[in-house]
């Protein structure tokens, strides 16, 4: 049995050693446009030169020899055969296959702002090239913009924020109202904002950028903002989202939709003998679901039928200025659904809040203190009717899980 990897991150990695762990004969052929294996959550730390390439891999120096994976490193697969199962990389080379996994995943999403595409001091944040330019262009900065703040924005302004040598002025824009506006609301958001003030950071929430001014060299030298705002700028960072790399699929039967790769749960596409798995599929973008799909896509091209069940799909964990914070679901989608019934509970160490219809957790925000995302866990794992705990909800403890019911319901 032949088979291909396209992608050598979360998903790929992680289903490429899977593959070989179920099947020790078989030939696994890994490709990617990245010549060095390495966790995109820490890049911030590679632009803050607090890590070298090296201290940002997640496999061993022997992870290809030691599980015979053949790695076709800084190579771009450009077409798909799926008739004849027959890739095409941008050498003209072919590369056949019996079974496909496409965890070819995303790239950052330029919006289309006048003049912002392709000026040449605008950089995404996705990949090491794109930190180096970061550190290159940011070096010699006087005034630095980020645009968006969530994740990646905010992982950009903390890189730049770490790296002694970049001494620019950093602005950063949001249009929502609030930081991480995906994972906070305007209470935990805060928190964060007073620190990127505290940092000399300026902020500009509820800002939209209509227009990039260019200079004749063709350098954006300033954005415009609503309300006739113009902030200089010598680099900027845009992270205002993602898009799948899904370009190879154009002309075949494979289904994908705007967001990406459509498949099943069990990583299987539309087409037999091709899956799919992670960022690809524009749903759900975190690392740790990219590992899970990878593992379980290739766990069924083996024969092994596994399905997806993880209880979150928007979930994130972020430690900015070593105040962490777990954010559950949607915020912004929850926040407008009818019939959620919001607790909070606040204090001086920490900030917590749970949303619920019908017993249903729809999502929560726990920040400083985490203890209590333990608990959470549980209530969630287990299927705990929230509406039916009898005691305030944040001040369940473990002990609580013991209390079963003579037909094994629990009792608070
Ligand atoms: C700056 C940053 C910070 C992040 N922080 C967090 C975090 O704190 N927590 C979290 O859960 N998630 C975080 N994420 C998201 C997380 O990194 C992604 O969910 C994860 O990397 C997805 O993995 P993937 O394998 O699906 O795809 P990707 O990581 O996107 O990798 C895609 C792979 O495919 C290759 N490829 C693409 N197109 C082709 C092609 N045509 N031919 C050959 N190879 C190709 C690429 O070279 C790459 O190897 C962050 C992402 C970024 C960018």
């Amino acid at each position: 049995m032949k088979y291909v990897i396209i992608g050598a991150s979360a998903a790929g990695v992680n289903g490429a050693e899977n593959l070989r762990r179920l099947d020790k004969t078989a030939e696994i052929i890994m490709i990617s446009e990245d010549s060095h294996i390495y966790s995109r959550c820490i890049l911030h730390h590679y632009i803050g030169e607090i890590r070298n390439i090296k201290q940002l891999n997640f496999v061993s120096e022997d992870f290809f020899e030691k599980n015979n994976i053949n790695w076709i490193k800084n190579k771009k697969v450009i077409m798909l055969d799926e008739n004849n199962k027959i890739l095409t990389l941008n050498d003209n080379s072919k590369i056949t296959f019996d079974k496909l996994l496409i965890s070819s995943g995303s790239s950052p999403f330029i919006p289309p702002i006048e003049n912002l595409r392709g000026a040449e001091n605008v950089v995404g944040l996705k990949t090491l090239e794109d930190c180096s330019a970061i550190i290159e262009l940011g070096k010699k900065a006087k005034n630095i913009v980020v645009i968006g703040a969530g994740l990646i924005g905010m992982d950009a302004i903390s890189g730049l924020l770490h790296n002694k040598e970049i001494n620019a002025n950093l602005s950063l824009i949001e249009m929502s109202n609030r930081l991480l506006p995906l994972q906070l609301d305007k209470i935990s958001s805060k928190i964060y904002e007073e620190k990127l003030i505290e940092n000399k950071v300026n902020l500009y929430l509820s800002s939209k950028v209509l227009k990039a001014n260019l200079n004749n060299e063709n350098l954006i030298e300033s954005l415009t903002l609503e309300g006739d705002l113009t902030i200089p700028c010598d680099l900027i960072v845009v992270a205002t989202g993602i898009k799948s790399n899904t370009d190879f699929l154009q002309n075949t039967k494979v289904e994908f939709d705007r967001k990406g790769l459509i498949f099943n749960e069990k990583g299987e596409t539309n087409i037999k003998d091709i899956y799919g798995a992670g960022d690809v599929s524009g749903r759900g973008p975190i690392w740790s679901v990219a590992v899970k799909e990878g593992i379980i896509a290739t766990s069924n091209m083996v024969g092994i039928e596994r399905v997806m069940d993880d209880f979150f799909v928007c979930k994130s964990t972020m430690n900015f200025f070593g105040i962490p914070t777990l954010s559950l679901g949607d915020q912004s989608l929850y926040e407008n659904t009818e019939g959620i019934i919001i607790e909070i509970s606040e204090n001086e160490n920490s900030y917590k809040k749970i949303a619920h219809k019908d017993g249903y957790i729809y999502g929560a925000i726990i920040q400083g203190d985490l203890e209590y995302t333990g608990v959470l866990t549980q209530l969630i794992r287990l299927d705990v009717d929230i509406s039916k705990v009898k005691k305030s909800i944040f001040n369940i403890d473990y002990s609580d899980f013991f209390h079963l019911d003579a037909n094994c319901e629990f009792q608070y």
